[in-house]
């Protein structure tokens, strides 16, 4: 910590919070770089040292698992070098998935806040400026350290391993199915409202920069198997199974989900649906959880689909098998 003010550092990724039009109302482009976005928050350098990185200037759906572990090095960098926390900054999109992948690697206490915004930087009230300072706020705060990594927006905080994009629209669009914030930033401080009961799990290893192995795909009404074959056949290493309430498939789909496990694929089953997570023993007729777990496919648990298939992304780049799989899963995916 500096001897006056807590030091933090900014790294800018991208999104909304760094976008303008190029005509008034037209569509909006990325356009801003770090030191802009934190020259737009009064007085933020009266109560903090700051220290900026452009990491990278993207919408979020392009961003890459090499964009993520740039964000890491960046963190660790900053980190090491002194400081007591750090605020990324990214488009909403797929906020919770490098959330989540940088907190499956993040073996630090001092916490990593990624906050954006959902209005445009030159829009009437864009939240980007208040959404920076309440990341701030998160990250220099001694009750923030050992959370791994968080998403604030809109003065409401999330674990990375629960949170989720609800509403394509609104200011309030991030939440944690079934848990709630873990805390709200109110008049400048940051509350904590709960805590995981089993800890945050440890860190994994970094996964080589190489493409991103696993298929992702939804179980839908009526589903003939058909696109987990291709999915198979394409090459996958692993494929996460989006299924229908606490983790089913059609019968059919079961037998081609077998197929691939045969073939040493690695099969990893979430819940479609947005809380309650997967079970491993409620139903048993085919293609339900415990015949999926028969068969040799591994339960999600209360991690989302799209975090199931990050976790399964790092866990096959170090050659995990399907024990280890699983035991991974029960531990991350648990309450
Ligand atoms: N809508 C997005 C955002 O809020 C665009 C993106 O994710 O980059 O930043």
């Amino acid at each position: 910590m500096s001897d006056i003010f807590p030091v933090v550092a900014i790294g800018a990724m991208g999104g909304t919070i760094a976008m303008t039009p190029a005509t008034p109302y037209a569509p909006v482009q990325p356009g801003l770089d770090a030191h802009d976005l934190v020259a737009a928050v009064p007085g933020l350098a009266d109560i903090v040292e700051i220290q900026v990185e452009n990491i990278s200037n993207i919408p979020s759906p392009s961003m890459t698992v090499a964009d993520v572990l740039h964000a890491l090095d960046f963190a660790r960098g900053a980190v090491a070098s002194g400081a007591d926390g750090v605020v990324l900054t990214h488009g909403t999109d797929t906020m919770e998935e490098t959330a989540y992948l940088l907190d499956l690697l993040w073996d630090e206490d001092a916490p990593i806040v990624i906050t954006g915004a959902m209005r445009s930087a030159l829009m009437p009230s864009a939240d980007g400026p208040a959404n920076i300072l309440a990341a701030v706020t998160t990250a220099v705060s001694p009750q923030a350290r050992g959370l791994g990594v968080l998403t604030c927006m809109n003065d409401t905080v999330h674990l990375a391993s629960r949170v989720t994009k609800s509403s394509s629209m609104s200011l309030e669009t991030f939440e944690s199915p079934g848990y709630g914030p873990v805390a709200t930033v109110v008049e400048g401080t940051f509350r904590q409202r709960w805590a995981l009961v089993s800890g945050r799990p440890s860190a994994l290893p970094r996964p080589p920069v190489g493409p991103l192995d696993v298929a992702l795909l939804e179980a839908a009404f009526g589903e003939d198997g058909r696109i987990i074959s291709l999915a198979h056949q394409a090459g996958y290493r692993g494929i996460v199974v989006s299924g229908s309430g606490v983790g089913h498939v059609s019968t059919v789909a079961a037998d081609v989900i077998s197929d691939a496990i045969a073939d040493g694929v690695s099969v990893v089953v979430a819940s479609r649906t947005h809380g309650g997570g997967t079970a491993e023993a409620i139903y048993g007729y085919p293609g339900s959880e415990a015949d999926l777990v028969e068969r040799g496919a591994v339960m999600a648990g209360n991690l989302s689909p799209r975090k199931a298939r990050l976790l399964l992304y790092v866990l096959l780049s170090h050659g995990c098998g399907r024990d280890e799989v699983a035991t991974e899963f029960a531990t991350r995916g648990a309450d």
